[in-house]
């Protein structure tokens, strides 16, 4: 049993007391007869002082258990850039509990200068730094904020799966083969848009989940490979007006409340139809900010009314510009039925957009099956396919589906802007490399001969292992 603890940041509440502390090595200063030692743990830095005999041989990094009294620091030794700098720690028992090697690299500044390779396989040291640190709580308080109104606002939270059929948003698929049925694959989720709009059949009517989503796509600086983290929210019974408005109070009052040195530019958020804003600024993806160097501005606009189709030109069809379950306009459905004008076809489509960056999307639904199969035939799929690929979609809009609408945001581009770093991989705990490598742990990697055997697996002898 461990020696009832004091965490670091209560030491100024307990002048003259006795306290356990429990921590990391932060610096030693050797002053010969006198050691200072700085320890740290989650929640500050304190500084210790002890006889030589008592803290010699300590190395950064050591994690150590600490008896010792408080005692206040005379005035002049006060040090006002720590929490704790009224006070310090006169050690008087000290125990190793484990050492530490020196670090790869310093973990005290801000690391921006490191080689990201170097800082993602020592990840969990990188994490010690106080950068990453406030990255990593900051994130966890605005989902909290997130989590808490969506509640209050009467939605649940429900897990969907992970392991799954296709659900297609423009990117490739993730394949996990099956042992149990050998030569068939599941795929990983690129969002929950299909499950979401099912648990609307189901009569959730208000659904919210922070989702993993996976999208083998290529790498590019605002967009993390492989994996990242949406909220994602559907109801029913709604149109696109009351989505803009619930996201919009939801992100304004989370930003009020998590980042209160940041001022909204504008509020209401300015609705720009996608023509507009493709005429205007040359982008479907604004940049609206007064003061493009003013780091604390939050320019959030609407983008509406986007086409329904686009042109593929290199695949010589048409595609769902945001996906197929996207409702065109009323005024389009005719023509969309009888697949003319499809160029010219608006969708109820909405995308948030946040200091020029699209930092989230969503639609209302197409709810009639003639209707959504209208869109897969545009997109190429023939009969065979669209029931192979979607029947249970379908077949799910043949028992009572409400009219219904959603949003998805990205959370890790969201808090990369707000946080004001420069990558989506500062936000994130364990990110990929650019190149698709998991950090700290060596994935992908490859599986052993009778592992590919259970799956039925043969690899190419092409390939190397
Ligand atoms: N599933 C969509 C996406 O991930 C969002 C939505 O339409 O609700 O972009």
């Amino acid at each position: 049993m461990l020696e009832k603890r004091t965490e670091i940041k209560d030491t100024v509440n307990k002048v003259s007391k006795k306290v356990f502390l429990y921590g990391w090595v932060n610096s030693v200063r050797d002053h010969g007869k006198l050691i200072f030692v700085d320890l740290r743990d989650r929640s500050g830095i304190i500084q210790l002082v002890g006889d030589n005999k008592l803290l010699d041989g300590l190395k950064n990094e050591f994690v150590l258990q600490i008896a010792g009294q408080v005692q206040a620091r005379p005035p002049k030794l006060v040090n006002p850039k720590i929490k704790t700098g009224k006070v310090e720690v006169k050690v008087e028992k000290v125990k190793i509990l484990s050492q530490s090697l020196d670090l790869p690299f310093n973990v005290s500044d801000d690391g921006k200068e490191i080689n990201e390779n170097l800082r993602l396989k020592y990840r969990y040291l990188d994490l010690r730094r106080p950068r990453m640190r406030k990255n990593l709580l900051v994130r966890q308080r605005a989902i909290e904020f997130i989590r808490n109104w969506l509640i209050k606002n009467d939605f649940w939270e429900i897990e969907t799966p992970i392991l799954t059929k296709a659900t297609p948003e423009g990117a490739r698929d993730f394949l996990v083969p099956s042992r149990l049925q050998k030569g068939n694959f599941y795929a990983l989720p690129q969002s929950p848009q299909q499950y979401k709009q099912l648990l609307m059949v189901a009569g959730i009517e208000k659904y919210f989940q922070i989702a993993r989503c996976f999208r083998d796509e290529d790498p590019r600086a605002d967009r993390a490979y492989g994996e990242f983290t949406q909220l994602d929210l559907e109801m029913s019974f709604v149109d696109e007006k009351d989505i803009l408005s619930l996201t919009e109070t939801l992100f304004s009052q989370m930003c009020q409340e998590v980042f209160p040195q940041k001022h909204i530019s504008k509020k209401p958020f300015p609705r720009l139809t996608y023509k507009e804003a493709i005429k205007k600024y040359k982008t479907d993806k604004p940049d609206l900010r007064k003061n493009k160097n003013d780091s604390e501005e939050l320019s959030w606009c609407w983008v509406v009314d986007f086409p329904l189709f686009e042109w593929k030109k290199h695949e010589s069809r048409f595609d769902a510009m945001h996906h197929p379950f996207t409702a065109p306009k009323e005024k389009c459905v005719a023509d969309l039925l009888a697949k003319k004008n499809l160029g010219k076809l608006q969708a109820k489509q909405y995308d948030l957009i946040l200091n020029g960056y699209e930092v989230g999307g969503g639609s209302i639904r197409i709810i009639d099956p003639q209707v959504l199969g209208a869109v897969f035939e545009v997109m190429g799929h023939t009969p065979q396919k669209i029931k192979e690929k979607f029947g249970h979609l379908l077949q799910a809009f043949d028992f009572g589906v409400p009219p219904h609408g959603g949003i998805a945001a990205g959370l890790d581009r969201i808090l990369m802007i707000l946080q004001n770093e420069p990558s989506l991989r500062e936000v994130i705990a364990f990110p990929m490399t650019a190149s698709g490598q998991t950090a700290v742990m060596k994935a992908p990697s490859s599986a052993s001969s009778e592992q590919l055997k259970e799956l039925g697996i043969k690899k190419s002898p092409r390939l190397k292992s």
